[in-house]
């Protein structure tokens, strides 16, 4: 495969992660020749294990993503935040404010769990079918640099490549865009260290314990059941298909420099926490097996860092994406998010630089300006609430503990994101309003795509389980629904553009008086999941039925104008 090669392409990626098989699925499908160079044997296996993908990434993300079926391991209705006071009393408060009700719930999820290495294969596949070569197993060591432009990349093997540009999307480890000269390496303080064990588990079990949401840990230090609270996460519990992820993680260096002996703590904190956590020893233990542990590192406060998140993400000749940009979110690790925004919007300045025939640092530019107007990806790597877990951990205030968790994990998460969100759905909204229906077409897709893979009879996922081939009601009603929803959009396209516009001023102001006022609306939104909780079954099991059994045609994407 790797005798393939030309000597020379429009655009090369380095790296297949999630960011860069965006990228080459965006400058393929816009004709221009790609080449994608992972430096794995298998696609998306030096990343992490698996991890949660919020729901922002799929609504404002690439399109064929949003468009495909992509492999997703579990809807994720929400979290669950265990805080805990003194594990041995059994003192734990519980925070699960953060979920989407029922009956939305689980079709409409929050996020999807997925594991890389199916869910970049799956990208790396779609970038291939629009185009892009793909070679694996090869390290891009170094890069072409004339007259302080990049013009192309060296191989491990001494080989050269010339491109026009340079996609750089070598993940939090890389440092081509150090030898550039352009970036600085991470230091050890933003650096954090995961550790991951991975358990199978029968899809009863993970359906009965934990259902569709993910599981948050958070306890003062002393008790050594989590790394130290703001240099790392609690303990966070995902559940996939058919398995289990237990993962933690910790900052290489605390602020004073100390460096601890990590693999050491970890085992600890794994020890006390699975011999003393009830749900964890009574409910999950004799219903895992352990298949894999694993250790991986990410940029957690990069954003945090003035110097670091002023640096340049481009030089002429090349575009830096998603970790190597160090545009992972401070908050919740999630990093996918804005590997897919930032591929999207450099794929869009590359196809423009290479037609302009300018791939100067001046053309360039534009892409670093855009990354940092992004509404969700400027708040999402300068959020500050698990860096400020240190200070609860110093004054050991219990109510600070969980003001923090709740303002970055609970519903007030909500306040904070409720402007950059809506920004960008303003934007998206400017451009076509049908993405709404687009959106809904995706959820039911998924959920559908979800149910079969798992069920019982996963040999077919796109099977309908219908036994008939006449419409039934439900269907009528869905694709009745969506055909007059679109049409109305298109109809008030210009008076929902023009909307647009104006409503900007008045969602800024949103960020002084979302926050003032939870005190109002949160006690009602909780009293709101609970009577739903309660009164909603029937109907969330009718959704997910239909879901399930529909004729899968009427979820499939519509064609849409992509930018
Ligand atoms: C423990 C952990 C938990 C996480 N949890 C979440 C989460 O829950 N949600 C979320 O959204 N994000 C999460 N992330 C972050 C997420 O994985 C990253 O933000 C995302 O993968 C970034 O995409 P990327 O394309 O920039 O880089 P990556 O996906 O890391 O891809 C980089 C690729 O480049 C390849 N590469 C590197 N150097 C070279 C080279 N010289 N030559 C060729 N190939 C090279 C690598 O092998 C890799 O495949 C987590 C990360 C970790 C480590």
């Amino acid at each position: 495969m790797n005798d393939t090669i030309q000597s020379s392409y429009d655009v090369v990626v380095v790296g297949a992660g999630f960011g860069g098989t965006a990228a080459a699925h965006y400058t393929a499908r816009h004709g221009l020749s790609t080449l994608v160079i992972e430096r794995a044997e298998n696609i998306g296996e030096k990343i992490i294990s698996g991890l949660t993908i919020p729901i922002y990434g799929f609504l404002f993300g690439p399109g064929f993503i949003r468009d495909g079926a992509p492999p997703v391991e579990r809807p994720v209705d929400g979290i669950i935040n265990y805080i805990v006071i003194d594990i041995d009393r059994g003192d734990i408060a519980i925070d699960d404010t953060l979920r989407v009700p029922k009956p939305l719930a689980p079709i409409f999820a929050f996020g999807y769990n997925a594991y890389c290495a199916d869910f970049c294969q799956w990208q790396a596949d779609e970038a291939a079918r629009v185009g892009a070569t793909i070679i694996s197993g090869m390290v891009v060591s170094d890069l072409i640099i004339e007259d302080g432009v990049v013009r192309g990349v060296v191989l491990e093997d001494g080989r050269t490549i010339t491109a026009k540009i340079v996609i750089n999307a070598e993940g939090s480890q890389g440092l081509l865009s150090v030898k550039a000269g352009i970036r600085k390496k991470y230091p050890p303080r933003v650096i954090s260290l995961a550790d991951t064990y991975d358990y199978a588990m029968d899809k009863q079990d993970v359906d009965r314990i934990f259902g569709h949401s993910i599981r948050f840990l958070w306890g003062w230090d002393e008790q050594d059941l989590a790394p130290p609270l703001g240099y790392g996460n609690g303990l966070m519990v995902w559940p996939y298909g058919k398995s289990l992820h237990f993962m933690q993680d910790q900052c290489l260096a605390k602020d004073d420099g100390t460096v601890q002996n990590l693999k050491k703590r970890f085992e600890t904190y794994h020890e006390n926490v699975t011999g003393k956590l009830l749900w964890w020893k009574d409910d999950v233990e004799d219903k895992t097996e352990l298949r894999a542990h694993t250790w991986q590192c990410f940029e957690i406060f990069v954003g945090l860092d003035d110097e670091l998140r002023e640096m340049p993400l481009f030089t002429g000749g090349m575009l830096i994406i998603g970790d190597a940009a160090g545009l992972e979110s401070t908050e919740l690790c999630d990093g996918v998010p804005s590997a897919w925004f930032s591929a999207d919007i450099a794929g869009r300045v590359a196809t423009e630089a290479i037609e302009a025939g300018d791939v100067s640092g001046e053309f360039l530019s534009r892409y670093d300006r855009e990354i940092r107007n992004h509404p969700i990806i400027a708040w999402s790597i300068t959020a500050p609430h698990r860096y400020l877990l240190r200070h609860a951990q110093e004054s050991h205030d219990e109510k600070l503990l969980k003001k923090y968790v709740h303002n970055g994990w609970g519903f007030e998460a909500l306040a904070h994101t409720v402007v950059p969100l809506t920004l960008v759905f303003l934007r998206v909204l400017r451009q076509d309003p049908r993405i709404m229906t687009s959106w809904v077409r995706m959820y039911f897709r998924y959920y559908r795509h979800w149910h079969h893979t798992f069920s019982a009879d996963s040999s077919n996922p796109g099977k309908s389980l219908r036994d008939h081939e006449d419409q039934t009601i439900g269907e009528y009603i869905f694709s009745f629904l969506m055909w007059w929803t679109d049409l109305l959009l298109f109809v008030f396209w210009p008076f929902l553009w023009l909307m647009s516009y104006l409503l900007v001023p008045l969602v800024h102001l949103t960020k002084w008086t979302a926050g003032f006022f939870v005190w109002l609306y949160e006690p009602l939104w909780v009293r709101l999941l609970k009577w739903l909780d309660a009164k909603a079954v029937g109907l969330t099991d009718a959704l997910t039925r239909f879901a399930a059994n529909a004729n899968p045609d009427i979820f499939s994407a519509k064609k849409r104008r992509e930018p």
